[in-house]
């Protein structure tokens, strides 16, 4: 819902016509890069998760093509046969009937594509080795006999013929599951595992699980694609209320976490790719200085009221970074 939070003056009408024009930029470097993009919670000592016997982080691998998405509607507002049809260029001609409507109701057809789905696979297997995690993945198809099925077998194929042996070499595990029995393993769990989902489950799931460690400023995104390539993002938005605030020459205490962690995780990456320690080891230490500084106390006003056992102080944007800055020239000598 982008007009949702609109207030009807001058600057957020401008915006929102820009939302109108544009086309989003994540959303279009995603599309052609292809790729599964995956969010992990950044977690701390003092910030416990809302579900006690969590450990350590879940990642949720999220399909971002089809389904419901990109789906058609339809309003039945008679009675009718409402069919699922589908013509091939062959001339092969299938069809099914949904529901024979005898009062009025809703229709919607959705679809996914083999191409994608192997892609998905692809990247959730590399990032599993990447990151030395097992793999989850789920769907419903017990119910979806062809469509989640599908998901199901291709998963299995791409497993079996390119990543089984890696795997167990790393002894890591693959464990397909239905989605429900998987929701209710994941809140037994102690979590340290990556959990792919199809676009809504991941939709979904990746707000509940972001929500119950902490915040959506303490959150990685990296989109990686089937041929390796990456793109680390931040996974909020572009915190326009904040910066609204600021142009009215408004104090604010923006968490830049996210964004730190995108850089820190890009130069990281690409210091691993051409083999350069000193970039490797900045990443590592650059986040290491935003613990230091949480771990500390000092903290942006949207984590002050979730710190347990360390008394915390929410700082404005350009101190909690200076702080970071402190710290992390501490760390580099
Ligand atoms: P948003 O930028 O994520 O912000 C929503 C609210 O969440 C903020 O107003 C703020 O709450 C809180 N928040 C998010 N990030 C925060 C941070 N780093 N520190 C502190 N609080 C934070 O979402 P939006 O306002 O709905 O969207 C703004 C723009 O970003 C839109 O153009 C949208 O399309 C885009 N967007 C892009 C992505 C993406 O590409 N990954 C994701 C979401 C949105 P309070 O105001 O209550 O402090
Ligand atoms: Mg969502």
């Amino acid at each position: 819902m982008k007009c949702a939070t609109i207030t009807p003056n001058l600057k957020r009408m401008d915006e929102y016509k820009l939302h109108e024009m544009w086309k989003s930029p994540n959303g279009t470097i995603r599309s052609i890069l292809d790729g599964t993009v995956f969010r992990a919670p950044i977690t701390i000592p003092s910030i416990h998760p809302v579900v006690k016997n969590w450990e350590k982080p879940i990642t949720i691998a999220r399909h971002a093509y089809g389904d419901v998405y990109k789906s058609v509607e339809l309003r039945a507002d008679e009675p009718g046969v409402a069919k699922l049809v589908f013509d091939g260029v062959s001339g092969k001609h299938e069809e099914v009937v949904i529901h024979e409507f005898k009062g009025e109701g809703v229709l919607q057809g959705m679809h996914n594509l083999d191409k994608s789905i192997r892609s998905f696979a692809h990247s959730c297997f590399k990032y599993a080795i990447d990151t030395k995690q097992d793999l989850w993945f789920s769907t419903k198809d017990t119910i979806s006999k062809k469509y989640d099925a599908q998901f199901r077998i291709i998963f299995e194929e791409v497993y079996e013929q390119n990543y089984k042996a890696e795997f167990e070499k790393l002894g890591l595990e693959y464990f397909y599951t239905l989605i429900d029995d998987a929701v209710a393993r994941v809140i037994r769990s102690k979590g340290g595992y990556i959990w792919a989902c199809k676009n809504y489950d991941g939709d979904v799931m990746s707000d509940m699980v972001s929500t119950a460690f902490g915040s959506l400023a303490m959150m990685t995104s990296v989109l990686v694609s089937p041929d390796g390539n990456y793109e680390y993002e931040a996974a909020h938005g572009t915190v326009t209320r904040h910066y609204y605030k600021y142009l009215e020459g408004e104090e604010t205490s923006t968490n830049p976490m996210a964004t730190i962690f995108a850089w820190s995780g890009a130069l990281r990456k690409r210091g691993e790719k051409d083999g350069l320690k000193d970039l490797m080891n900045f990443g590592d230490q650059l986040e290491a200085a935003c613990f230091d500084t949480l771990n500390s106390g000092i903290v942006t006003k949207d984590l002050v009221n979730l710190m347990e056992g360390v008394e915390a102080k929410a700082v404005n944007s350009a101190e909690f970074i200076k702080t970071i800055r402190t710290n992390l020239e501490k760390r580099l000598g």
